[in-house]
């Protein structure tokens, strides 16, 4: 079978990726190894998607924000940052911003299913569900894929979104920076008998990091990152001793709290492909680009690329071109590499300094806090660029 484009992965960076073809007449598959029951209602696995303005208005303009029900999204308006013991906080306020807020949660589910709704009236994909790719080849005149049911499948260009750990990057010999931080990151969902105020609250304490983010209802998503050796003892806690320790954590300020969630894990490896392009084949979402959840920006990235990616296509297909030349591919990689390396780059180092607990690693700390509060141009970097729309051009 001979499409234009194959798409190897139906998570939200694949999908995505689909819906923004929508006004093409490429034929387009996407490949998911999940079932058809699972892409259509993807379970909750504990992650609450911190979302900026320009995605949220990416998801607007590909029809997917429009599927999320009132009740499935949430506003950040604050956020604050707290470094150990100390009351002292980096403070950010939607008030100092244009906008009414600084951004969105959606939980990842939510967001899976509202892209997999906006893409399947679409009339130029294929879905094939429950179906894995085992290999990936391209040559001069053709890409090509290799089921685990036997079949083979061509397109003139293959998209991988396969995730952080894509196999089919590495078979097509892109080399891939991978940091493993040898932690680990547990989330859930917990409600809370104070009102959490819209506010982030990222505290960096020594032995861990506690982010608690706002989420619909009076509900928290917690979201703890320490030690891989160190998560069976908080697996293993009864639900009230957790719900104790993150009381005691918070030093009480929302009151009562509840798990109301399972324990999720994911263990903390970031990656970045070194180029996000070979020949006839493309990676986006956390194939290119798979950060460490802290700056919450591993979906916001994705979905950036994606449209990224849609751009050149359209505008070689405007020109008359192969849109899957080199020269295409090429800049989406530069482009793309351009806006994600300062971020992947800037995260990681934010990662290391906030968990190394020598002295003056503490006193940077305590340092930057301060000087994020007063040298006001830090602060408003951050707040532009989670509010600021114009960044990118609209596939
Ligand atoms: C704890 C946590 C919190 C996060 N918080 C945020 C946040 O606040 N803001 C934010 O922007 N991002 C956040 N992220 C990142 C975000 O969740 C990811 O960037 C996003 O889900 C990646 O989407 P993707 O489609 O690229 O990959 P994935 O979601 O990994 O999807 C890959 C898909 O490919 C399929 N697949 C893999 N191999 C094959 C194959 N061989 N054949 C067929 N199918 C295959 C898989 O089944 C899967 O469906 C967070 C991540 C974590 C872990």
């Amino acid at each position: 079978m001979k499409y234009d484009i194959i798409i190897i992965g139906g998570g939200p960076a694949g999908l995505s990726f689909a819906r923004s073809l929508a006004d093409t007449s490429l034929k387009l598959a996407i490949i998911e190894k999940s079932d058809e029951k699972t892409l259509s209602h993807p379970p909750y696995d504990g992650r609450e998607i911190a979302l900026t303005h320009l995605s949220y208005k990416l998801m607007n303009d590909l029809g997917m924000w429009q599927q999320i029900p009132d009740d499935q999204h949430s506003l950040i308006k604050n956020a604050k940052v707290l470094d150990g013991n100390s009351p002292y906080s980096l403070d950010f306020d939607y008030h100092e911003t244009s906008r009414d807020n600084l951004g969105f949660m959606v939980s990842n589910n939510v967001i899976r299913k509202s892209a997999y709704d906006a893409m399947k009236g679409q009339n130029n994909v294929t879905v094939l569900a429950d179906t894995e790719v085992e290999k990936v080849g391209t040559d001069a005149a053709m890409g090509w894929v290799e089921l685990k049911n036997g079949k083979r499948l061509e397109a003139q260009l293959i998209v991988a979104a396969d995730s952080r750990f894509s196999a089919t990057r590495r078979q097509m010999g892109i080399s891939t920076s991978m940091l493993d931080f040898g932690r680990t990151c547990i989330v859930c969902t917990m409600s809370c008998e104070k009102s959490h105020e819209e506010t982030a609250r990222e505290c960096f304490h020594y032995d861990r990091t506690l982010a608690i983010l706002p989420i619909t209802g009076n509900n928290i998503s917690v979201v703890i990152t320490l030690q891989s050796e160190q998560t069976d003892n908080v697996l293993a806690m009864s639900k009230a001793d957790f719900a104790r320790d993150i009381q005691r954590r918070t030093e009480n300020q929302l009151g009562k709290l509840e798990l109301t969630s399972e324990l999720f894990t994911y263990p903390l490896v970031a990656t970045f492909a070194r180029k996000f392009h070979s020949n006839r084949f493309a990676v986006i979402g956390d194939a290119a680009v798979g950060m460490h959840p802290v700056t919450a920006h591993g979906f916001n990235l994705g979905l950036q690329g994606a449209n990224l990616l849609a751009v050149e296509i359209k505008k070689a297909i405007s020109k008359g071109d192969d849109f899957s030349a080199e020269a295409v591919l090429s800049h989406y990689t530069s482009q793309h590499q351009r806006t994600a390396a300062p971020i992947y780059h800037g995260t990681n180092a934010l990662v290391r300094l906030y968990t190394t607990t020598t002295g003056p690693a503490k006193f940077a700390r305590r340092a930057l806090l301060h000087l994020g509060n007063i040298i006001k141009p830090a602060r408003g970097l951050i707040m532009d660029q989670l509010t600021d729309i114009k960044s990118v051009e609209q596939a």
